[in-house]
């Protein structure tokens, strides 16, 4: 696991707080996104697909904060579009961390060295640097040669000055495993704490429709990586249990709440990566007044292929609480890579 002790701490003390206070829906992650533009144009994403007077919208650091505030979850993704495009964006980070929340800001890091300058390392301060495998593969994925070596030089950096780096990277159709066992081998070196990593999602807005793995696939491909794993010193920003999940040994259904969006249009419902919903004016409207049961695999035909960290990891966090000597058990024993996959 790549998340360390500290926040580990807080994270598990947040969540029994609300199993204590009897909360039936509480946040994990709230996913800011404070603008949607960016300086890629990566092939799988659905955000840079707004209209131009979307895209040049910005949230305010007053309107970040505030729903840092409202919405309470321990941990914030600062995501986009690209953060480092914001102009207030050293605030946005400063006023986070000052309200003791951990921040992972989501960048391409094409920006980032010019932009180190801005950041202060600390235990509540993350970059997680987008990166969907080696040069080839991920320049592709990003559409801009040269935007691998970039990352890499900036990754090197910014470890070098003390800061917490996490890679997050998004597998795509035509990925075979020994190539991302060899990436997650070289990312290791690079210091970072944990890769998060998730099978992308079939956005409608997307540019190129053949990326996108189906469900089944990505589960085998997971699991075909997770052999793969054996004696190598890989880190996720996971759970175990999620990562069974990704595995094929779990089936779950999702809880969108866990992971809630805030951006330039409002409180995205359900998800960070549907607005099917629309959007509500406030945290408290959105999880009092959206219809979850609307949502999840076998639901809403959009939502059967996804097995995304943001609608599952939370669910798993909830069946680690529920049986910890399970959890244990997979921590001592590995991963199960055979047998039947659940979908
Ligand atoms: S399954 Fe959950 S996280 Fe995934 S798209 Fe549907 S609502 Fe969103």
């Amino acid at each position: 696991m790549g998340v360390p002790i500290i926040q580990q701490y807080h994270v598990i003390r947040y969540i029994l707080e609300q199993k204590k206070n009897g909360k039936e829906r509480y946040p994990l992650v709230l996913m800011l996104e404070p603008l949607f533009k960016c300086n890629l144009r990566c092939a799988g994403c659905g955000k840079i697909a707004h209209p131009k007077h979307i895209l040049e919208k910005y949230m305010s650091k007053e309107e970040c904060w505030e729903a840092v505030e409202e919405c309470g979850a321990p941990v914030v993704s600062v995501a986009g579009g690209e953060p480092l495009l914001h102009e207030e964006i050293k605030e946005i980070v400063e006023g986070i961390i000052a309200r003791k929340r951990f921040v992972y800001l989501c960048t391409n890091a094409i920006l980032l060295k010019q932009k180190l300058h801005l950041f202060k390392p600390s235990p509540f301060f993350t970059f997680s640097i987008h990166l969907d495998g080696y040069e080839e593969q991920h320049d592709r994925s990003v559409s801009k040669k040269g935007a691998f070596k970039i990352a890499i030089d900036a990754i090197k950096t910014a470890r070098r000055l003390g800061f917490r780096i996490t890679i997050n990277c998004t597998i795509y159709n035509g990925v075979f495993p020994e190539k991302m066992a060899d990436f997650l081998d070289f990312v290791m070196g690079l210091g970072v704490e944990g890769v998060t990593i998730a099978p992308g999602f079939n956005y409608e807005r997307a540019r190129e429709k053949d990326l996108f793995l189906q469900k089944k696939e990505s589960k085998r491909l997971f699991r075909e990586l997770l052999k793969l794993s054996k004696g190598r010193n890989w880190r996720f920003n996971h759970t175990i249990f999620y990562l069974d999940f990704l595995a094929g040994n779990r089936v779950y259904t999702c809880t969108p709440w866990g992971n809630p969006t805030r951006n330039v249009l409002g409180w995205q419902r359900p998800c960070y990566l549907l607005d099917e919903g629309g959007y509500a004016t406030s945290f408290k409207e959105l999880i009092e007044d959206t219809d979850w049961e609307k949502w999840g695999p076998g639901k809403n035909p959009k939502c059967d292929n996804c097995l995304l960290h943001s609608g599952f990891e939370a669910t798993a966090v909830n069946d680690m609480i529920a049986h910890p000597f399970d959890a244990l058990r997979r921590y001592i024993f590995g991963i199960r890579t055979d047998g039947p996959i659940l979908l």
